[in-house]
């Protein structure tokens, strides 16, 4: 079949499956250019369209071709506006494919035995005048489990860097001790949802069974614990059984135990027995070490004058000043624009009026990922745990957040009539991903520019 008759029966196949003005804007204005040893090479107009093809219509378009021309395997894009001038496949050795197979949304890379995410490591924690104090507890805790901090309490303000501290205290027990230790991480929601569960199914016994034979347990986010009777009372005889053992615990929260109102009384006075560090807010020093960190990580290439920029606007934490950095790597890598001080400037002026729309309404956003993930909307609020529909959910909840600051009840509401703290967890568990996984990072930038665009 000739490129031209296979493009446009494809096209015929995509049309039945994506929305009208998805199809109009995203392929109208593309075309098939080469076909070779089982790759094919489509032009599409630019690099917006590029990013959001690849990264929403990779299989719908595969499986378009396949069905006509199953010699096909993986697909690349190139940004082009003339098919007759474009060029044709590279030779195998310079090319660059996209791998649609690896695991998109990282959620699966975490560990199942320990919950921990590998990503999270102690060397890629930069250390401050801020964090130093809970760094070195981390470290005395590693060296000595059980026995020197117990449990470690680690307190501070929003994107600090608590999560990530505590559970590279955790993967560096796991790669030092190996099977000899067994480590378990849990934000606190999940293991509210654990408790509610057994005692609905009437299994308290294997929850108990299962923390019990733990050796570091690591609980995050402990203030949401606060409250729930049950829960806090399964985790008071938890945390007694694994202290008396001289098993570790690590704790975090998001303000020292004295002002969790709801925490009871002997759990506080449990807590207060350790050792309580706090994490401050990052000077600049420590704002600019992790951003040329993340540079690092991330290879890309930015001014010193443009990292200093940042530093100095962006002060308020350090998810925050991740943030940031994301947007500028996006411009520079979809857009291919030279990150000038005055571009860094306007994006970090951009990003620090949000909520930026005032006109933006939550309809309006919900609207958008149902329209970029290509789902109901009843789905997106229905009750299935399908990871199509996990992604977009948990988008919608943190784009809620993040864009328009609405109240965690009021989302969770609004998705479906949730808990908030279903909702907290969805903007965390979110907030961290993007900085990891470029993937998803781009996906919510484009949903972002659609929002500012309509
Ligand atoms: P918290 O749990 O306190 O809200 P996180 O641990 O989620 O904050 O940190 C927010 C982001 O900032 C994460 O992406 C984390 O990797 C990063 N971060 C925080 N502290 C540091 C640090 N000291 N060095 C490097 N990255 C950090
Ligand atoms: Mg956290």
């Amino acid at each position: 079949m000739e490129l031209k008759e296979l493009w446009q029966s494809a096209l015929a196949e995509i049309e039945l499956q994506v929305s009208r003005p998805n199809f109009i804007t995203w392929f109208k204005s593309s075309h098939l250019l080469d076909k070779k040893d089982g790759a094919a090479l489509i032009a599409v107009p630019n690099n917006f369209a590029k990013e959001w093809i690849e990264n929403k219509y990779y299989k719908t378009i595969l499986a378009a071709i396949r069905n006509l021309d199953d010699t096909t395997k993986k697909l690349e894009f190139i940004v082009h506006t003339n098919p007759d001038t474009a060029p044709k496949i590279a030779e195998p050795k310079s090319r660059k494919l996209p791998e649609p197979d690896q695991p998109i949304f990282s959620e699966m890379r975490v560990d199942p035995e320990t919950n921990l995410n590998p990503r999270y490591s102690l060397t890629s924690f930069v250390v401050g005048s801020s964090n130093e104090m809970a760094y070195a507890a981390a470290q005395a805790i590693i060296k000595e489990i059980g026995k020197k901090y117990n449990p470690l309490f680690i307190h501070g303000g929003v994107g600090v860097g608590k999560t990530h501290l505590i559970q590279a205290i955790g993967n560096e027990i796991k790669n030092l001790y190996q099977n000899k230790v067994r480590v378990r991480y849990v934000p606190s929601e999940k293991f509210t949802n654990e408790v509610i569960w057994a005692m609905r199914n009437k299994r308290m016994e294997t929850i108990k069974e299962k923390y019990r034979l733990i050796d570091v347990l690591i609980i995050d986010d402990i203030q949401f614990i606060g409250g729930k009777t049950r829960t806090e009372e399964e985790f008071f005889h938890t945390f007694n059984a694994l202290y008396e053992n001289n098993k570790q615990i690590i704790i975090s929260s998001d303000r020292p135990p004295k002002f969790i109102p709801t925490l009871e009384e002997r759990l506080r006075s449990r807590f207060e027995g350790g050792m309580i560090c706090d994490i401050g807010y990052p000077d600049y020093e420590l704002r600019v070490a992790v951003l040329k960190s993340k540079l690092a990580d991330k290879k890309v290439n930015l001014s010193p004058e443009v990292v200093d920029l940042i530093a100095n606007r962006v002060k308020k934490n350090l998810r925050e000043l991740e943030g940031v950095l994301n947007r500028i790597i996006f411009y520079q890598q979809t857009k291919n624009q030279e990150i000038t001080a005055k571009l860094a400037e306007q994006i970090v002026g951009e990003s620090a009026q949000e909520p930026m729309q005032q006109k933006t309404s939550p309809v309006q956003v919900i609207k958008a990922v149902v329209d970029f993930y290509e789902v109901s909307s009843n789905d997106l609020v229905g009750r299935c745990r399908k990871k199509e529909l996990v992604e977009p959910r948990q988008v919608a909840m943190y784009l809620l957040r993040d864009l328009l600051d609405m109240s965690f009840p009021y989302i969770g509401e609004k998705l479906g009539k949730r808990d908030h703290t279903t909702a907290i967890y969805a903007f965390e568990k979110i907030s961290q991903e993007v900085n990891k996984n470029p993937g998803l990072n781009n996906k919510i930038m484009l949903i972002k520019e659609k929002l500012t665009k309509s």
